[in-house]
């Protein structure tokens, strides 16, 4: 039977609705791009977008940043692929340059090398349990780590289904706007709200409840001493930038170390200087990872991602061959990455320019507290939570999120969104943005909103 393939004539699409499955295209009129470079983005009519949401905060250091595409040139001149039976200059270098910014007291000094963050985080889940000889894992809820089966039983939010397996468990998110036991003045954000609380400095109570919470799903539930590992981003990506109240994430991975579990952070979309203060999440909550996961922005969207350990975790599963893993490109692009971070101070300006956003954002808070009902994040990973009214809290209306996110298009503005409801407007623009840019968006942004009102 030869079957028709004349899939040629339809629009571009109609295309990507009958013949791929991407569930995310954004727009009612959808954005057809064809090029991009630093923090813009142009569609196939020319047009010139903002780009505040980099490929999902893929895009650290800007689109088609001329050293990056160096960098894989010269690389692609010299060769393409050895496959790991050789040594090989640039993978070494790579990986020297990235245990750099591991001279914390983690004893973290062996790289893995894999092509996603979803295959980080499978091989973080299965060194968790060789290295442990438990089975039992923890995440939080709405959190996200991936979709390959495995890590999918990490995964927590709606929209993901659940595969049939055993051994997840999921614990109570800290979240402190959507909480019941709040905590938002105790997040660590330059828009923290200011409400008093009778927290002392280093103890939040809506963190002990958390813990306490925790420690009861470690005692009944997993048995305590069955714990392989707990997963958490040290912001929540996804899940619409959630920041948990101060001290959680120290001790509940404590706890869970203190249990003979592994704490695993998930610094896909936190790593890299992007929470602006530190180069890693993790470092801003004091806390000591056994397994730091990361991927998007370490190649700048080239495919690549990779997990640091200790090396008594990382011998436990003997060696480990991926084909593309640690494959050169990658390696040289990731390696680029880190030269333009520093040269071009993009962390420093990913405090500056954020903290601006944040605090114009929650200028429009206040000014509207029954449609805006939290701006948090830090750096530039950024949420603005949108409701209907600030009594009752309930999610914004899915088609008024919508019409926003319309209207920045057409003004030359692309955000995204997220959240368990889908009502968290998501900030995460390419690190090399300029108060100029950031001004810019959040005036367009803030007219769209009233006049969805
Ligand atoms: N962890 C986090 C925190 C993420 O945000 C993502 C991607 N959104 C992943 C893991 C999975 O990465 P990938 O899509 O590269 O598999």
């Amino acid at each position: 039977i030869i079957r028709s393939t004349s899939t040629n004539k339809k629009s571009i699409g109609e295309f990507f609705s009958q013949h791929l499955s991407f569930p995310f295209l954004q727009y009612k009129d959808h954005l057809h791009v064809a090029r991009a470079e630093r923090q813009y983005i142009y569609d196939t009519a020319g047009k010139r977008y903002l780009d505040f949401f980099a490929g999902i905060v893929t895009v650290g250091v800007g689109h088609c940043h001329p050293k990056l595409i160096d960098a894989a040139t010269k690389q692609m001149n010299k060769y393409w692929h050895l496959s790991t039976y050789y040594l090989q200059d640039t993978v070494r270098d790579y990986a020297e340059k990235l245990l750099e910014h591991f001279k914390d007291d983690t004893g973290l000094s062996v790289c893995l090398f894999v092509n996603s963050g979803s295959e980080a985080n499978d091989l973080a889940l299965h060194l968790a349990k060789e290295y442990t000889k438990q089975t039992e894992v923890i995440s939080l809820r709405n959190s996200y780590h991936g979709v390959l089966q495995s890590t999918l039983c990490l995964t927590n939010i709606a929209g993901f289904k659940r595969p049939y397996l055993t051994g997840s468990r999921v614990a109570m998110n800290p979240d402190p706007y959507r909480g019941i036991w709040g905590g938002r003045h105790c997040r660590d954000s330059p828009v923290q709200t200011t409400r008093s609380c009778n927290c002392e400095k280093d103890q939040c109570q809506a963190s002990d409840k958390y813990i306490e919470q925790l420690d009861e799903l470690l005692s009944h539930e997993v048995s305590k001493k069955k714990v392989a590992g707990m997963w958490i981003e040290s912001i929540q990506g996804y899940g619409g930038s959630v920041q948990f109240p101060k001290t959680y994430v120290k001790r509940a991975t404590e706890l869970v170390q203190q249990n003979g579990g592994l704490y695993i952070a998930d610094e896909v979309q936190t790593g890299f200087g992007r929470t602006g203060t530190h180069f890693w999440g993790y470092q801003a909550h004091g806390a000591k990872p056994d397994i730091v996961v990361m991927a998007k922005s370490i190649a700048n969207g080239f495919p690549f991602a990779a997990i640091v350990t200790r090396p008594e975790i990382a011998k436990t599963i003997g060696n480990y061959f991926n084909t593309y893993g640690g494959n050169p490109i990658g390696c040289a692009v990731a390696s680029a990455v880190l030269d333009v971070i520093k040269e071009e101070k993009l962390q420093e300006n990913t405090l500056k320019v954020g903290t601006h956003i944040l605090q114009r954002l929650a200028k429009l808070r206040d000014q509207l507290p029954d449609v805006v009902g939290d701006v948090r994040g830090k750096g530039l990973l950024i949420g603005m939570e949108m409701v209907t009214d600030k009594e009752s809290r309930k999610p914004f209306p899915i088609a008024k999120m919508n019409a926003i996110l319309d209207r920045c298009r057409e003004n030359g503005l692309l955000l995204g969104k997220g959240g368990n409801s889908g009502n968290v407007f998501r900030i995460k623009p390419p690190m090399c943005i300029t108060m100029e840019d950031a001004n810019f968006a959040m005036d367009v942004l803030e007219d769209a909103i009233r006049k969805e009102l």
